[in-house]
């Protein structure tokens, strides 16, 4: 499932289209659309624009043109960029494997290339003039002071961090991987954790992004085998416990995770 370094290759693959004028785009599955914009809005609000940036907030990819018009889209579970035939992330992983293209939700046609968002599942979406005073900060820069807003609240501290209005880019492997790192457990309220705790939660959290973003995904993380395993702590060698925290299934070490 694609997460923040996921939906960051993503964009930097789509960015060589930047300077490009679109020439069409298409939306074979409206349903995509959400009922936010139709596709033929969609088209006029894009076509014969030119792509001036490809940004990205959080897990929702930004594509802004010289029209004042900014195209957002969010990939959820299973949605992928195909650019110009190539795919960033052949291998995602708990995705779907490559070579799929048979689901094309959106095609944007430029004069640099064309840009693919296939999506077997249907979970993401395409937005347009997204509104983005709902996510949170981004993860890759996050500081304890934007933590520390984040974490006001009584539900689970993992539930918190994946919550895309308090911290905007995390997803199940890189909150759990972040949390084993910091040492802290994930179940603990988020409200409870001392200025110290923050503090290394927030450096733990950016470390732990620019490194897995350097390895080359989410699921490059140091628990990650022992994760698919369902085995010990790399650390201390306690058997990891499994639960499900924030709707997701959580893996942490009962010993090391305060
Ligand atoms: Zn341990």
């Amino acid at each position: 499932m694609p997460e923040l370094l996921e939906v960051e290759a993503y964009r930097r693959a789509t960015a060589v289209v930047v300077g490009g004028v679109i020439t069409a785009v298409q939306c074979p599955d409206p349903r995509f659309l959400r009922r936010t914009v139709d596709a033929a809005e969609l088209s006029a609000a894009l076509a014969d624009a030119a792509v001036v940036a490809v940004e990205r907030r959080g897990k929702v990819m930004l594509v802004c043109t010289d029209a004042g018009h900014t195209l957002g889209v969010r990939f959820a579970m299973t949605g992928r960029v195909i650019v110009d035939g190539h795919e960033p992330i052949p291998e995602l992983k708990y995705g779907p494997r490559g070579g799929d293209t048979a689901s094309p939700r959106f095609i944007m046609s430029t004069t640099a290339g064309t840009v693919t968002v296939v999506d077997p599942r249907r979970l993401g979406s395409l937005h347009l003039d997204p509104d983005l005073t709902q996510l949170g900060p981004d993860a890759s820069t996050l500081s304890v002071a934007e933590l520390r807003s984040a974490l006001e609240c009584r539900r689970p501290l993992k539930a918190a961090l994946l919550d895309q209005g308090r911290v905007a880019g995390l997803g199940n492997l890189l909150a759990d991987e972040s949390l084993w790192r910091a040492r802290l457990a994930p179940g603990r309220p988020a409200l409870d954790l001392d200025m110290d705790e923050e503090r290394r939660l927030a450096r733990t959290i950016v470390a732990t992004v620019a490194q897995l973003g350097r390895r080359g995904g989410s699921h490059t993380g140091d628990l990650q085998a022992a994760r698919d395993a369902r085995g010990a702590c790399p650390r201390c060698g306690t058997p990891l416990q499994v639960a499900r925290i924030g709707g997701r299934t959580t893996l942490w070490c009962p010993v090391e995770q305060r």
